[in-house]
């Protein structure tokens, strides 16, 4: 497709997005920016995409009407979120581009596929056994013989699905209590510090790469990214060689996350990879050449990748709804807004319920992180 298409108003380009959460929002505005019309197909649920899209389907994933009109209307789509149904995946890429593919996404879904695939392509990843019974668990925790986590197959994220464990249980117990669900047991990593790459890869194999970033969560819900990760420079080398190695070696075309455990000799082990954008990548916005939503637009439609420079070290502070003074009342944003280069960025979410992510602020400058735990302490 010739670059030229995007600047003609009369042959305008479609990006279609399988998702309709903040990072098709984002995907949005960004696709609105360069000239590029976007179609979300939302899945039938809560959709923060549709107020900002040019158009959007608000069917759940299985409705036969609502494939079609989003393969006729889409020239190129992508996914915001991987726990789409892969049948779905398929059906869109028989009629339309999709970047990434199924077969990437379906690695990437499921936990079962995606330790195996790190494990055949020498990638480093925490010791696992896949359980189906009660028997495979028993022996998976005879060997694993210390802690662990068991984690379903299937759709897990943000620690969603997921049970600690000690080793000394009775594995009948943990069988009943975790639901008797495929699952992978992980062993535990005693990491230091969780980081995670951004990497982009274009049409013709064409890669690229963004300083990974460290990761702080709470409650298992990512809490603040420092950009810059406070690592040594070889750990941040390795981290994005080993990102770009996922990546190729998944033939990936588009954005990805991938997430680190840092143990305490430097040495680096995948936990797991996004196949889209990601919420430790969101300063890129703010921080960076090009920022990781302008990446996926670019790789799904062909176009040359831009830069992934960091031009500033910076901090992303989730906004999470706790922060709300109550479900549909926010924080005084005043604070936040008089600080220099601090950008709030919010997602038109209508309720704070839990620890939603509702929005996030990035600020610049080598003084960012003080600045983050100063408003902590007297803002949030
Ligand atoms: P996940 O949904 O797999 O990213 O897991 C959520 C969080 O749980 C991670 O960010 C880690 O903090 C923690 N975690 C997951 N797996 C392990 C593991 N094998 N060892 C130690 N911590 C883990």
């Amino acid at each position: 497709m010739s670059a030229s298409v995007f600047f003609s108003p009369d042959r305008q380009q479609t990006l279609g997005i399988i998702g309709g959460g903040q990072l098709g929002r984002m995907l949005a505005l960004t696709a609105r920016r360069m000239g590029i019309r976007s179609l979300v197909w939302t899945g039938g649920l809560e959709a923060p995409a549709m107020e900002v899209a040019d158009e959007a389907i608000d069917l759940p994933f299985d409705d036969e009407q609502a494939l079609l009109r989003f393969c006729e209307k889409a020239n190129v789509a992508t996914v915001e979120f991987e726990n789409i149904p892969l049948s779905t995946l398929r059906s869109v890429a028989d009629r339309v581009e999709l970047h990434p593919s199924p077969a990437a996404i379906g690695i990437c879904q499921n936990r079962e596929r995606e330790k195996k695939f790190l494990k055949a392509n020498g990638i480093p990843c925490a010791p696992f056994w896949v359980i189906e019974t009660l028997e495979d668990l028993k022996h998976a925790m005879g060997e694993l013989n210390s802690a662990g986590v068991l984690k379903t197959a299937d759709f897990g994220y943000d620690g969603k699905g997921q049970l600690k464990i000690t080793g000394l249980e009775n594995p009948a117990d943990v069988w009943e209590n975790f639901g008797k669900k495929r699952a992978v047991l992980e062993a535990w990593v005693p990491f230091d510090k969780e980081i995670s790459v951004m990497v982009v890869r274009g049409k013709n194999g064409e890669i690229t790469s963004y300083d990974p970033a460290e990761n702080q969560h709470r409650s298992h819900i990512l809490d603040v990214s420092i950009v810059p990760a406070k690592v040594e420079p070889t750990v941040l080398a390795e981290a994005r060689h080993i990102a770009e190695q996922v990546a190729i070696a998944l033939d990936y075309r588009g954005i990805m996350g991938v997430e680190f455990f840092v143990n305490s000799d430097g040495s680096l082990i995948v936990n797991e990879m996004a196949p889209r954008p990601h919420n430790s990548g969101h300063h890129t916005l703010d921080a960076c050449g090009t920022s990781q939503f302008e990446q996926q637009l670019r790789a799904a439609f062909g176009l040359p990748l831009g830069s992934t420079t960091l031009l500033s070290p910076c901090v992303m502070l989730n906004l999470l709804g706790d922060f709300w003074k109550s479900e549909t009342e926010p924080p005084d944003w005043t604070p936040l807004l008089a600080i220099p280069d601090a950008t709030l960025h919010l997602y038109g979410k209508r309720r704070a319920i839990g620890m939603r992510k509702m929005g996030h602020v990035t600020l610049l400058g080598s003084d960012a992180l003080e600045k983050v735990k100063l408003l902590k302490r007297t803002w949030l």
